[in-house]
C-alpha cells in the first residue's frame, strides 16, 4: 500500500511580491498602480445589479472582448480574455507548446515562465541576457525551439526592445509560436499588436493589472491570429467554461473604454519616475533604462538585500530577487510623489548612517 503523501504534488509555485496591508505601509514591491482605477469602473460597480449574479456570464464574444478589440483596432475573433494574463499564459503553454523542443526565454525575466513549464512538463532553455541585461534577438533566430516567450518591456529590468526586433523574432521563427508579454507596454513606446496581421504565429498578451490599476480584479487578454485565438480558447474552455466573472467583464469593459484616464495616470507615473530616477543617480545608484512603472537599481557600495530589509522595517516594501546575476539589485515600483519622497528619505538615511558614498 502506498502513502498518499507520495502522490502529493512536488510543484514549487511562483512567489509573488509580499502582500501586507495597513495604511502606514508603502507598497512598492508588486508593480501595482498607486492610483485607483478609472472612475467609470466605480460607476459600473455602484450601479451593478447584484440580482443578475444568479446567472452565469454570457457566452461567446463579451462586452469586454468588444471593448478590447475596439481599443486595439482588431476584430473580436483576434481577442481572448482571461483571469489576469497569468491564466492566459498557462493556457498558452497548454495550447501552443506541445512539441518536444524546449521553449525559450531570457535568463533574467518574469520568474513565472519556468513555473508553468514544470506545471505542464514542458522542457525549457534560458538564454542569457547581456551583462547590461539587454536581450539580443539574434540569439533567438535559427535556434531550434518549441516556442518563445519574452516580455516587452522585460521584467524586472524594464528594458524595451524596438518594434523591428519583435518583428525579427516573429519572422525568424515562423514554425513556432512567439508570445510577447506586454504587461508594461502601456508605459513604454512599443506595442506589437498590429504585427498580428502579418504574423499568424505571434501572440501578444496584455493585462489590466498595471497601467489600468485593476490588479485586484484579475483581467488579462491575448491578441493574435484567429488560429491562435481558437487554439487558446480550446485550452481555456477545457479548463473553465466561464473564465471571467460578470463583474470582471463589466469592470474591464468600462476601463478599456477610458483611455483618457489611462493616459493621465501614465503621465503622472512617468513624471514621478523621472524625478525619482534623477535623485537615485545623484546618490550613486545605477539604473537600467526602464520603460515601465518600476525602477531596477543597484549601488556598488550597498547590499541590496540589506537595504531591502532596512526598508521593510520602515514599512516600505520593495522587491529583491534571490537569483544569480540580479541578487544585488532592487526592483522598486513607482508610487505617488509622496510615497517616493518617503522612500528616498529612508534611502538617504540608510546611506548617511552607514557613511555610504
Ligand atoms: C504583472 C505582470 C503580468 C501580469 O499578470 P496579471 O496576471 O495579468 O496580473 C504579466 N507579466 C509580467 C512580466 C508581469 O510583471
Amino acid at each position: 500500500m502506498g502513502n498518499f503523501r507520495d502522490n502529493l504534488t512536488k510543484l514549487v509555485p511562483y512567489e509573488a511580491g509580499m502582500q501586507i496591508s495597513g495604511s502606514d505601509v508603502i507598497k512598492l514591491n508588486a508593480n501595482e498602480n498607486p492610483y485607483p482605477p478609472s472612475p467609470e469602473v466605480g460607476k459600473v460597480l455602484r450601479d451593478y445589479k447584484y440580482e443578475d449574479l444568479n446567472k452565469y456570464p454570457s457566452l461567446g464574444v463579451s462586452d469586454l472582448d468588444k471593448a478590447i478589440a475596439d481599443h486595439h483596432g482588431v476584430d473580436p475573433v483576434n481577442v481572448l480574455s482571461g483571469n489576469g494574463s497569468d491564466e492566459i499564459f498557462a493556457m498558452c503553454y497548454k495550447a501552443f507548446f506541445n512539441s518536444n523542443s524546449p521553449i525559450v526565454f531570457p535568463d533574467v525575466t518574469y520568474s513565472f515562465y519556468p513555473v508553468w513549464c514544470d506545471f505542464f512538463d514542458i522542457p525549457y532553455e534560458e538564454i542569457p541576457v547581456s551583462a547590461s541585461f539587454e536581450i539580443n534577438v539574434e540569439d533567438y533566430i535559427s535556434r531550434e525551439n518549441g516556442g518563445i516567450i519574452i516580455p516587452n518591456p522585460n521584467a524586472p529590468t524594464g528594458i524595451e526592445l524596438e518594434l523591428d526586433s519583435i518583428e525579427k523574432l516573429a519572422s525568424g521563427n515562423r514554425s513556432s509560436v512567439v508570445i510577447i508579454d506586454e504587461a508594461y507596454s502601456d508605459f513604454g513606446q512599443v506595442s506589437a499588436t498590429q504585427l498580428i496581421r502579418k504574423y499568424d504565429n505571434l501572440l501578444i498578451t496584455k493585462t489590466l493589472s498595471k497601467a489600468r490599476s485593476l490588479a485586484g480584479q484579475r483581467i488579462g487578454y491575448a491578441i493574435g491570429s484567429e488560429d491562435l485565438i481558437k487554439a487558446l480558447g480550446a485550452a481555456m474552455y477545457s479548463f473553465n467554461g466561464y473564465p471571467l466573472s460578470s463583474i470582471s467583464i463589466a469592470v474591464g469593459a468600462a476601463s478599456m473604454r477610458d483611455d483618457e484616464y489611462l493616459n493621465s495616470t501614465i503621465r503622472k507615473i512617468q513624471q514621478t519616475k523621472g524625478k525619482t530616477k534623477e535623485l537615485l543617480i545623484k546618490k550613486g545608484f545605477e539604473l537600467t533604462e526602464s520603460k515601465t512603472n518600476f525602477l531596477f537599481m543597484t549601488h556598488k557600495n550597498i547590499s541590496a538585500l540589506d537595504l531591502c530589509s532596512y526598508l521593510l522595517e520602515k514599512k516600505i516594501l520593495v522587491r529583491h530577487f534571490d537569483q544569480k546575476r540580479i541578487d544585488n539589485h532592487l526592483r522598486v515600483s513607482i508610487g505617488t510623489d509622496d510615497e517616493m519622497k518617503k522612500f528616498l528619505d529612508e534611502v538617504t538615511e540608510y546611506m548617511e548612517d552607514r557613511d555610504v558614498i
